[in-house]
Order: C-alpha cells, then structure tokens, then sequence
C-alpha cells in the first residue's frame, strides 16, 4: 500500500476534487481523504444551474464527474474515512485515518469546507434541497415570483 504522497488533500468537495485535479495533472502524488460520500455539499444539491457551460445538473451527478475527473488524472481518493490524528509540524507532515493508516506528504491542503446551519425545524431534513435552500446566492433566482420565507438577517437574506 502506498503511503508517501506529494499532496494530501483533507476534504473531497468541489475544492479539494479541483486542488486535486490541478495537482495531478502537474505530476503530484495526490492523496485525496473524505470523511463522507466524495463530492461535498454538491451531493446534496437537488439542482446546479450555475456551473459555467453546463446548463442544469443533479449535484450528485455533477459530484460524480468531478471524482472520476480526478482519477482520471490520477488522484487517489479515499472516502468514508476519519483523521485520527494530524501532524502539520516539519517537512513531512503526517495523517492518521480511522486509528489505523498513517500517510506523510510534503503538504497537507485542508478543504474541508462549510455547513449550514440548520433552524431544526421539522420536515427541514425531508425537504433540504427540494423547496429549503441554504445559499441565496446560487438558489434564489429558483424561486423568482414565488412566496418565500426568508430566515436570517444579513446581506445574503435581503
Ligand atoms: C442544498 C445546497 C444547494 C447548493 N446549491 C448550489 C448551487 O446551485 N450552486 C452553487 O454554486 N453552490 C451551491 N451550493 C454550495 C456549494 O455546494 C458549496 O459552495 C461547495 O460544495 C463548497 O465546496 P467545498 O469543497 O469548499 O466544501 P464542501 O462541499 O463542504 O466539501 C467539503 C468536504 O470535506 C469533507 N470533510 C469535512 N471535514 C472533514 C474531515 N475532518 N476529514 C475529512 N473530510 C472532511 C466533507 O465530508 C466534504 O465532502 C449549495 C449547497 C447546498 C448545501
């Protein structure tokens, strides 16, 4: 098993499939870790419609493209894993995943990422990405002339 890489990226969304890609194609070994399913917040994602030259797509489709992307250009990516323990100290920098594995590279990227915060509200989780939506910013223009709820007070919610 290979455990000495170039570059580990610690996250495997949109930026760490993209570090990945980039780091690949310029002949980097490339270890990409994902604690949950590879692809991020976009899995969840009912609809994308802002993604520069494709016109819709299902997050979980987009997500899909960008893993074998990466391979393709020669990342490896290991998903369902949990850090156990992180050393960022020195020239090689060492990953321990699930108490078990440990892999050094010269560089660690973290790209792990952000939540949402979610109110708890019933049916929240049933209708997350289907009606409930967390960014203003990519979904909005979906419920142009619809009755809507805004939660929240800051520039993304006026
Ligand atoms: C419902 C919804 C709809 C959205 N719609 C759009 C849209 O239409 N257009 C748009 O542009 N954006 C949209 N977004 C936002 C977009 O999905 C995010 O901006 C994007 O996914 C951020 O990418 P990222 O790689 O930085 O982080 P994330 O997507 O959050 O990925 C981070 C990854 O890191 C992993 N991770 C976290 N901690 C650890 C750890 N300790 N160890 C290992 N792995 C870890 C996570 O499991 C995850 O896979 C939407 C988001 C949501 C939730």
């Amino acid at each position: 098993m290979k455990t000495d890489y170039d570059v580990i990226i610690i996250g495997g969304g949109p930026a760490g499939l993209t570090a990945g890609m980039y780091l690949a194609r310029a002949k980097m070994n490339t270890l990409i870790l994902n604690q949950g399913a590879v692809g991020g917040q976009t899995v969840l994602t009912h609809e994308i419609a802002n993604y520069p030259g494709v016109e819709n797509i299902n997050g979980f489709q987009l997500a899909r493209i960008m893993k074998t992307q990466a391979k393709n250009f020669g990342c490896t990516i290991k998903s369902n894993i949990k850090i156990s323990n992180l050393q960022l100290e020195g020239n090689i920098k060492k990953v321990e995943i699930n108490n078990k594995n440990s892999y050094s590279a010269k560089a660690v990227i973290l790209a792990t990422g952000g939540r949402s915060r979610a109110l708890g509200v019933p049916g929240e989780n049933d209708f997350k990405g289907q009606g409930i939506s967390y960014c203003a910013t990519c979904d909005g223009d979906f419920f142009q002339d619809k009755e809507i709820i805004v939660v929240g007070g800051g520039n993304s919610a006026l």
